[in-house]
């Protein structure tokens, strides 16, 4: 990111996430635009409408031009929110790669796959069944033109389950070309076990990712030249020096650095080698996205960012 990416785009130094500091509801609150207060354990959707479901209504869009490719099955309703005026009719496409794996290994889990299929890294109170959901599998793997057998081979050689979320990235825009695409990396979010060594070593492997997905994006022709990127951390991790926390190990505190991360967007049109310091906040995300694609984020509260529209 520092050497390759940074120079190609702007830069934002100071993202600040002032909702709560769990995945699931941070995640949900920067896809809504507004901080969402719901269980962070819990399978409950956004209670506002999602960027996907502003993008599929007011764009009027099929289902095949939004899609999720979401880390954890505590993930699986982050496509559609449980307002009235939107919902399940204008919802993305959830991909959750794990349950696609588990599924599509209906013989039984081999131990090849078991540190692909690790869901969460936070807290054993919290472990959603993986449900072995065939028909589901097959519908995505038909989509994406993938035999369940190439998946699974395919799998075998990838390390982490970020790497797997990135191939089916890939093989979605080689196949079904979206026009909105969300991904969400979570090795990182293996520094919850304490030991920095994994937790420097998610952060490598989610740098080189990035820069696979922005190479994927270059390299397709119905993407190239076309397509605006932004990557950005859901939240930061305590600080060191905090009495409260155990540094890099968790998000509990609430303290400026878990708060207090980075936006980058690369694309046409996005200044190159620019880096703006004025802080934002992260609810800022969905309204600069409806100004940068036309729909109107009605229910978002953040603003739109000004530097890359
Ligand atoms: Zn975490």
């Amino acid at each position: 990111m520092l050497g390759e990416l940074i120079p190609q785009g702007t830069f934002y130094t100071q993202v600040i996430n002032h909702g709560i500091l769990g995945h699931y509801v941070a995640t949900a609150s920067l896809a809504t635009g507004s901080y969402e207060t719901l269980n962070n354990f819990a399978s409950t959707p956004p209670g506002n409408p999602t960027i996907f479901e502003y993008y599929r209504r007011d764009l009027k869009r099929p289902v095949e031009d939004a899609w999720v490719i979401a880390p954890s099955n505590g993930f699986n309703r982050i496509g559609g929110s449980s307002h009235r005026a939107y919902g399940p009719n204008f919802s993305a496409e959830v991909v959750l790669p794990k349950q696609l794996l588990a599924a599509s290994m209906s013989g039984g889990t081999s131990t090849d796959y078991l540190h692909l299929l690790r869901d969460n890294y936070e807290t054993p109170l919290f472990a959603p069944p993986i449900a072995s959901d065939e028909v589901n599998l097959q519908r995505t793997a038909d989509l994406l033109k993938l035999s369940v057998a190439d998946f699974n081979a395919h799998a075998r050689s990838l390390a982490s389950p970020d790497e797997l979320s990135v191939y089916i990235a890939r093989q979605l825009m080689t196949q079904v070309s979206p026009s909105l695409i969300w991904i969400t990396l979570h090795d990182i979010d293996i520094a919850h076990s304490g030991a920095y060594s994994l937790y420097t070593d998610g952060i490598r492997r989610s740098d080189r990712l990035c820069a696979d997905i922005w190479n994927t994006i270059e390299s397709l022709p119905e993407y190239k030249g076309r397509t605006t990127l932004f990557i950005l951390p859901d939240f930061g991790r305590d600080s060191d020096t905090n009495p409260a926390g155990n540094g890099f190990q968790h998000h509990r505190t609430g303290d400026a650095l878990s708060r207090t991360t980075w936006m980058l967007a690369l694309g046409p049109g996005v200044r190159q080698n620019f880096v703006v310091d004025r802080p934002v906040d992260s609810l800022d995300l969905v309204p600069t996205l409806g100004k940068l694609m036309g729909f109107s984020p009605t229910y978002a509260a953040g603003k739109p960012l000004v530097e890359v529209l």
